[in-house]
């Protein structure tokens, strides 16, 4: 066995690559480059790894993404039907309507599902990079439901309150992130040059800031509509030293399309037998400032 793992009580978030692609190409996606490839893409092969991880971590959350999870409905409706109750679920989509999946049949999907799905994460951004479902569909579905939106490069700085708006009318909270690539341990938590956190003090109420190692959020009232603006490291893996003993301390795994396990979003494989021997610190995620979850 190698370095040995630990991670927060409830086990590492899973995030699972559903096997099939989108029909975008937004500029900031890193993900496209997986689905370049479709040798070994595999319902059944995602499935052996849900089964497995629940397995080691009975209670840890499932995200999962793509390429597009509703791209291909029958598909995911047997990737979520492997994943116990015991877990919460979360779903990333660009929400596409198609003659093959109509808005009725999402929602028929979304009720169908209320039970499995904590929240569905639909992508809008400020500037259209996808083609996009009509917003009342996103009111209108069974389930929870955030807005996910990167602020990627030069994004229409003057327009941020009126975006916010157009999804608070339908009482949806939106999660802002920022170009994570450009995201460092040293820079994490730095505010000055922030452009994006300036933006958002200018035009929202502020709450509060919570983070832990590699992930921080700052949060933010709009008249009740919950906003949140996340930034995070392009890696998931902390290495550090416990007692004199390497260990990594992770905090997401990965299922790739083709049901490989990887400890990091970098391309690195799990050790599937040292993950069973995981073990667990309390999460470190925390309150930093004021009161964000009012
Ligand atoms: S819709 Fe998602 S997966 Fe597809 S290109 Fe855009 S960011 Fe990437």
């Amino acid at each position: 066995m190698g370095k040995r793992y630990m991670t927060r009580e409830g086990g590492a978030t899973v995030t699972a690559f559903v096997p099939y692609d989108c029909k975008n190409n937004c500029p900031f996606c890193i993900n496209k480059q997986e689905y370049k490839n479709p040798d070994g893409f595999s319902v059944e092969a995602v499935c052996q790894s849900i089964r497995m991880f629940d397995e080691i971590t009975p209670r840890c959350d499932f995200v999962f993404t793509g390429g597009e999870p509703l791209a291909d409905p029958d598909g995911l409706q047997i990737m979520l039907d492997c994943v116990p109750s015991t877990h919460r679920v979360f779903i990333n989509t660009t929400l596409p309507v198609s003659e093959h999946f109509p808005e009725k049949r999402i929602i028929d999907f979304t009720e169908r599902n209320r039970d499995k799905i904590t929240c569905i994460n639909v992508s809008r951004h400020m500037v259209h990079y996808v083609q996009e479902s009509n917003d009342a569909l996103l009111g209108r579905l069974a389930v929870p439901v955030r807005v996910n939106c990167v602020l990627f490069k030069s994004y229409p700085h003057s327009n941020i309150k009126a975006f916010a708006d157009r999804f608070g009318q339908y009482g949806i909270p939106i999660q802002f992130r920022a170009d994570y690539t450009v995201t460092t341990l040293e820079n994490l938590y730095q505010r000055e040059g922030d452009g994006i956190l300036s933006d958002l003090m200018e035009n929202f109420t502020y709450l509060g800031l919570d983070g832990c190692r590699i992930r921080c959020g700052y949060h933010f009232d709009n008249h009740g509509q919950h906003i949140a603006y996340h930034r995070t490291l392009p890696y998931s893996t902390i290495p550090t030293v416990i007692d004199g003993e390497e260990v990594d301390i992770l905090y997401d795994v990965l299922i790739k399309q083709n049901g490989a396990p990887h400890s990091d979003w970098t391309g690195v494989p799990l050790d599937v037998e040292a993950y069973r021997n995981v073990m667990y610190e309390p999460y470190d995620l925390k309150v930093l400032e004021g009161d964000p979850y009012q």
